[in-house]
């Protein structure tokens, strides 16, 4: 592995990879590395203990304790408490308030101050806790979120009038997703007031160590908790600062370690490794981590090459009130996920919102508090680095998102940049006539439905989107598409080859004949081959069944091709919501009466889809396999999956050599696998498949839909290209895996 002077691994494998997620966590930093293992290998004694070894730990973390100290502008290192990170320290602060409140009103039966205020934009784990601990000590306290501007900063004025009666005030001094500064020094005048002296003031600091300056004491506020891992030590490890003066109650007891507050056995390793890291951060000549100045200049670069790329991008929070490390934005027109996915493909790292909510495109409770509109709650990008990055990587992330940029234009994803016709022909090679999903950025589905002379029709059940959807199209050269609703009867002449269709309870179905498909033959065939389109799954069991007596479905369908055919093929699967295993079918009607169900039953709960990076080989020394790569075209132009699986398999990632007999490698997006689906309903053959997307998600959607079709034998590589591409460690097996016999 070659590491940079910071001791990343800038030359992963097969492309560089440039991580900027370091708001969710950052690399351990090899010093802090190197002081962990020290700990482990020369300090393991316990600090407890009072002999030599015992005192050589005790000072390891003492030496810890007096940095973290410094660093957080504590008077007292005694004030520090380790603990095992920022979600600990949450939870022993808001206990220790509200069992200090439980106490008064057992004394007195009444509560001198009941409110409990907390930001907005707080950290979930704050909300969680105080809903938590408030309902297990059964305190009756009014909890009230603060509210934020557009720009994310706290309404002061609120907590003003709130201030007599609030007990406790839970801020943060930087938001995770944001990066936005709250104004604590206006909040510590607040609080210095007569009315303020007799609230207590949690301030979440977690965001803040390395980026900001932190001076607990001279702020007056109580507690502040800290996580290693978000700069550079590693996770697991964290401290929380509680005031002198401040109630505590410790929830964790036992031997008494940190002065009685949280016992157990200290993490030494963990503690000495922060200590090291807070000590590079306490003395400026410490060149480990990048200055101010420095940071600006990353953050300007990555600004010009954003904007540029993304001419629709929204910057989510007003830069000026950001830390110069966290760039959160949305791009008209771009899904996050889409965005996210592009990224990734072209090597950077970061993530769509908070990290706690990435993997479900959910709004996001920060961006919903300062009122941003729902497509930029939705779609949000939060890109950040860290003071231990260097100028070299913010270049590469530059490059990269360059790159992923492109890719995103090749495909008419940002449509406020028309395409090449060299990238519009490029992009009709990939999509070609057929059948394709596509997808808002909203989430809406529509179904798009080329013919070969490149008219096109678009399918799409409601208004939402329609407009970029539209953009997208005509962006792909696609002038003049034709939209059909399947909500609403058309009142438009059909385009040539539909026809609308009513079932008894009155769901329009939309019916078109083969001629736009590429099924080979379909011109001798045309009358032969139908796609049924049905806005939900139970309008397709409706016309699949014939349920209602005065409706036999099949019949009516016929009676449209009446004058043409006597046996009609339709492929009834595009329920627009959705296309999985359970709604895919394809159905032969010969004349009124036969009608057969030609796709298999569904894979058998003990039929195993996924296989894993160890049983490739196996799996490849068969005959002839596929491996279809199911991502979508934006990302498999700047991560070509057949590069990167021919050289894991150069070198085997079971440890042997792979004959690779017979390997075929075929990007198939799934957004292109219905037109596949017809194509192999429509001639079916035998053949082994291997889908492999990013995460192995989508892939096993597609592996799951192959397998209905007569003689696929279809599986998806669990865990997909991350885990293809994850670093080698030495980890026992995660379980024991029955190997894979390829059946
Ligand atoms: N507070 C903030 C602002 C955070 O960003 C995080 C982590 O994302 C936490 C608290 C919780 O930290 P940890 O998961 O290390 O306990």
């Amino acid at each position: 592995m070659t590491l940079d002077k910071r001791g990343k691994n800038l030359s992963s494998k097969f492309q560089a990879t440039v991580y900027l997620d370091c708001n969710a966590t950052t690399h351990t930093h090899p010093l802090a590395l190197q002081t962990a293992r020290e700990a482990m290998e020369l300090c393991y004694g316990n600090p407890s203990s009072t002999h030599i070894s015992g005192l050589h730990a005790k000072s390891f973390l003492e030496s810890a304790r007096e940095a973290a100290a410094v660093a957080v502008g504590a008077n007292d290192p005694e004030e520090i408490i380790f603990n095992s990170g920022a979600t600990e320290g949450i939870q022993s602060s808001i206990f220790s308030v509200l069992f200090h409140l439980l106490r008064q009103f057992r004394e007195t039966g009444r509560l001198q101050r009941w409110h409990i205020l907390y930001g907005a934009t707080e950290h979930k784990a704050v909300p969680a806790a105080i809903q938590h601990w408030s309902e297990v000590l059964g305190l009756p306290v009014e909890i009230e979120s603060i509210p934020v501007d557009s720009n994310g900063i706290l309404d002061l004025e609120f907590m003003e009038s709130r201030l007599a009666q609030t007990a406790l005030i839970c801020t943060m001094a930087v938001n995770n997703e944001t990066g936005v500064i709250q104004p604590l020094e206006r909040i510590s005048e607040l609080l210095a007031t007569s009315e303020g002296r007799g609230c207590l003031w949690f301030v979440d600091g977690v965001q803040a160590l390395g980026k900001v300056p932190i001076r607990l004491s001279e702020l007056g506020a109580h507690y502040s908790c800290f996580s290693g891992h978000k700069l550079n030590a590693p996770k697991g490890i964290g401290f929380l600062w509680v005031h002198k003066d401040a109630p505590f109650t410790p929830m964790i007891v036992g031997g008494g370690q940190e002065r009685g507050k949280r016992s157990g056995t200290e993490n030494l390793p963990g503690a000495a490794a922060f200590g090291r890291i807070l000590k590079a951060l306490n003395d400026p000549k410490d060149s480990i981590f990048m200055s101010h100045s420095q940071l600006e200049e990353c953050r300007q670069k990555l600004i010009s090459t954003l904007s540029r790329c993304f001419p629709t991008l929204v910057w989510n929070a007003d830069l000026q009130h950001c830390v110069p490390t966290t760039l959160n934005f949305s791009v008209e027109g771009v899904s996050s996920r889409e965005l996210m996915n592009a990224l990734d493909a072209a090597g950077v790292r970061v993530s769509g919102g908070s990290a706690c909510s990435s993997g479900k495109t959910t709004e996001s409770h920060v961006l919903s508090a300062m009122s941003l509109p729902k497509w930029r709650s939705q779609n949000a990008i939060r890109l950040s680095f860290g003071p231990a990055n260097t100028p070299a990587e913010i270049d590469a992330a530059c490059l990269a998102v360059q790159q992923a940029g492109e890719a995103l234009r090749a495909s008419c994803m940002i449509p406020a940049l028309p395409a090449s016709a060299d990238q519009v022909a490029e992009f009709l090679k990939h999509t070609g006539p057929g059948v394709s999903e596509l997808r808002a950025s909203d989430g809406t589905r529509a179904w798009l439905v080329m013919s070969h002379g490149g008219a096109s029709v678009l399918v799409a059940d409601c208004d939402q989107a329609l407009q970029e959807l539209n953009n997208k199209l005509s962006c792909r050269g696609l002038q003049g598409t034709h939209i059909l609703r399947l909500d609403k009867p058309q009142t438009d002449p059909m385009p040539p080859g539909w026809i609308q269709i009513k079932t008894q309870s009155g769901t329009s179905l939309l019916l078109v004949s083969a001629p736009f498909s590429n099924v080979q033959n379909a011109q001798e065939n045309k009358s032969n081959v139908s796609v049924l389109f049905a806005p939900t799954r139970d309008c397709l069991d409706e016309i699949q069944q014939g349920k209602n007596s005065t409706l036999d479905s099949c019949e009516a369908i016929l009676a449209c091709f009446a004058c043409e055919t006597s046996a009609l093929t339709v492929y009834d699967f595009f329920s627009l919501h959705e296309l999985n295993s359970n709604n895919l079918s394809k159905r032969t009607m010969q004349g009124a009466s036969k009608n057969t169900l030609a796709v298999s039953n569904a894979a058998s709960a003990n039929d195993r889809i996924e296989c894993t990076k160890e049983e490739l080989a196996n799996l490849f020394s068969e005959q002839e396999f596929t491996v279809l790569d199911v991502r979508e075209a934006f990302e498999s132009a700047t991560s070509h999956l057949d590069e990167i699986m021919n050289q894991l398999l150069k070198t085997s990632v079971t440890g042997q050599k792979s004959s690779q007999n017979g390997v075929n490698f075929k990007i198939l997006p799934l957004s292109r696998l219905p037109q596949f689906l017809i194509e192999r309903l429509e001639h079916p053959r035998s053949e082994k498949i291997l889908c492999v997307c990013r995460s192995g998600q989508r892939s096993l959607q597609a592996a799951e839909l192959l397998r209905r079709l007569p003689g696929c034998d279809a599986h998806s590589l669990k865990g997909g290209l991350a885990e293809l591409l994850a670093p080698t460690v030495s980890l026992p097996p995660r379980s024991v895996i029955p190997t894979f016999n390829g059946s």
